[in-house]
């Protein structure tokens, strides 16, 4: 599975609200595997990934319709979190981005973002310091 930086995120706080039927309904079944203790192996990629694919925001390969939005949020989980293209296991790679985590990172992060006040970011995202 391909995903982008700040999907690291987003996967994980995913309260099942999206854009649209066939976005909700990808994002279920890619969260759902994702969510389970069995070990999913990803691969990182700076650009479009298997998110995006079934998005209704997806223009082109590696465009989003909100593209200078969504860059600014992969290129602060990249700095804050050093991510880097590559293959890893989701629950190792997250379990690290939620134990750096704090409200101030995530408001940095994320505080423009529509779905911010919508899903459980904070709730799941700051398990480390609550
Ligand atoms: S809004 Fe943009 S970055 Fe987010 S899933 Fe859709 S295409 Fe990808």
């Amino acid at each position: 599975m391909r995903l982008r930086p700040h999907h690291l995120l987003c996967t994980q706080s995913y309260s099942g609200k999206g854009y649209d039927a066939a976005f909700v309904k990808n994002m279920n079944e890619l969260t759902a595997l994702l969510r389970s203790d069995t070990p999913v192996s990803i691969e990182i990629v700076f650009g479009t990934d298997d998110l995006c694919e079934h998005c209704p925001n997806m223009v082109k390969k590696n465009v989003c319709k909100d593209n200078d939005k969504v860059n600014a949020y992969d290129a602060k989980v990249k700095e804050y979190f050093h991510i880097k293209e590559k293959t890893c296991i989701y629950q190792d790679i997250t379990r690290e981005i939620r134990e750096k985590m704090t409200p101030d990172i995530l408001e940095d992060i994320c505080g423009n973002c529509g779905w911010y006040p919508v899903s459980a970011c904070k709730k799941t995202l700051c398990r480390a310091v609550r």
